[in-house]
């Protein structure tokens, strides 16, 4: 990598999406670099067991993680491990700026930043991060060993992680805003089949209820119905309430939905020619990992049509 050097295309983020996306530019034979800033695998890293990515019944969300790392590597896929600071838009190319200042510049750029995870906003909530309020039920269920944790949301993170903690813990509060879970069937019917999982439906968290000293210990909860208040005791609580894009570098006029989601055609591509989102930056019918990866392979395919294009007409 040099000052100004000119790319056929540069991919932002090291999830699933931006793998995938790599490994079929290079197939393609596209002078690709992919840039990651953190770890490669994204929310799939995090994830504790995936059991539906097609072909591998079940695996560890980081062990699938290196797997695709090593897959794209394989074809010399160029990485720099470094933060993205802007993606700036050019009539003749785009450019790609780094927190050290360096410029990188290339034909098409893949926008694969993903999301994270959305946050309760509510008193206690991020006084208490990492001192009983976590987003990641295994990177630190292992803490809550035999006690009483408390997970909030009814998507499918929630109750997979339920699921997950109610084998470590003591007991696990499960508490929905709704009477109704958003998470798949067959999910929610090993939640309503677990003993260890007492769930609470019409419920909102108002409050984290903490000690100075040793943390999280109970929460304030609203009936959505009733609006009664009441407490319940717990070491840890674990907030699953959905996703946020990562759409801080996409660059000015391109569409977004209300929720932040970038709008894209079947191919990927943005408004702006040259220019791809995939994966969860994307606004499509799910999140899944298999799905982000085919964001990459569409993405990927398009932009070597875009840039053999753009060569022929301007050599
Ligand atoms: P999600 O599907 O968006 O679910 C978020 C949940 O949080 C919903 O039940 C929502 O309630 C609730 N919620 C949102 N804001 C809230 C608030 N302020 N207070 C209380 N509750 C709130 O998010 P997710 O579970 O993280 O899943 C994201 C995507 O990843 C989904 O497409 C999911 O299918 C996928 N995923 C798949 C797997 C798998 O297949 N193994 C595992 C994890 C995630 P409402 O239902 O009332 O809106």
């Amino acid at each position: 990598m040099s000052e100004n050097e000119l790319y056929d295309v540069i991919i932002i983020g090291g999830g699933p999406a931006g793998l995938s996306a790599g490994m079929y530019a290079k197939r393609a034979a596209l002078k690709t670099v992919l840039i990651e800033r953190g770890v490669f695998g994204g929310q799939m890293a995090i994830t504790k067991e995936v059991e539906n990515y097609p072909g591998i019944p079940d695996i560890g969300g980081f062990e699938l993680s290196e797997k695709f790392l090593e897959h794209a590597k394989s074809y010399d896929l160029e990485i720099i491990e470094k933060e993205v600071v802007a993606t700036e838009p050019g009539i003749e190319y785009h450019s790609v700026r780094l927190g050290d200042g360096t410029v990188l510049q290339a034909h098409a750029i893949i926008l694969a930043a993903g999301g994270t995870a959305r946050k309760l906003d509510v008193p206690g909530e991020n006084e208490n991060f990492g001192k009983g309020v976590s987003y990641c039920a295994t990177c630190d269920g292992f803490f809550f060993r035999d006690k009483i944790v408390a997970v909030v949301g009814g998507g499918d993170t929630a109750l997979e992680d339920a699921l997950y903690l109610a084998k470590i813990t003591k007991k696990v509060y499960l508490i929905h805003r709704r009477d109704e879970f958003r998470g798949s069937r067959i999910l929610q019917q090993r939640v309503f089949a677990e003993p260890n999982i007492d769930i609470i439906f019409n419920a909102v968290v108002s409050e984290i209820n903490s000690d100075l000293l040793a943390g999280v210990n109970g929460l304030t909860l609203k009936n959505t119905q009733t609006e009664e208040i009441w407490q319940i005791e717990t070491e840890g609580v674990f907030i699953f309430v959905g996703f946020s894009p990562n759409n801080q570098l996409v660059p000015a006029g391109i569409k977004k939905n209300s929720t932040g989601y970038v709008i894209t055609d079947e191919k990927c591509e943005t408004n702006m020619p040259g220019i791809f989102a995939v994966g969860d930056l994307r606004q499509k019918y799910a999140n899944q990992i298999v799905l982000a990866a085919a964001d990459g392979c569409t993405a990927a395919l398009a932009a070597a049509i875009y840039v053999e294009t753009r060569k022929v007409t301007k050599p």
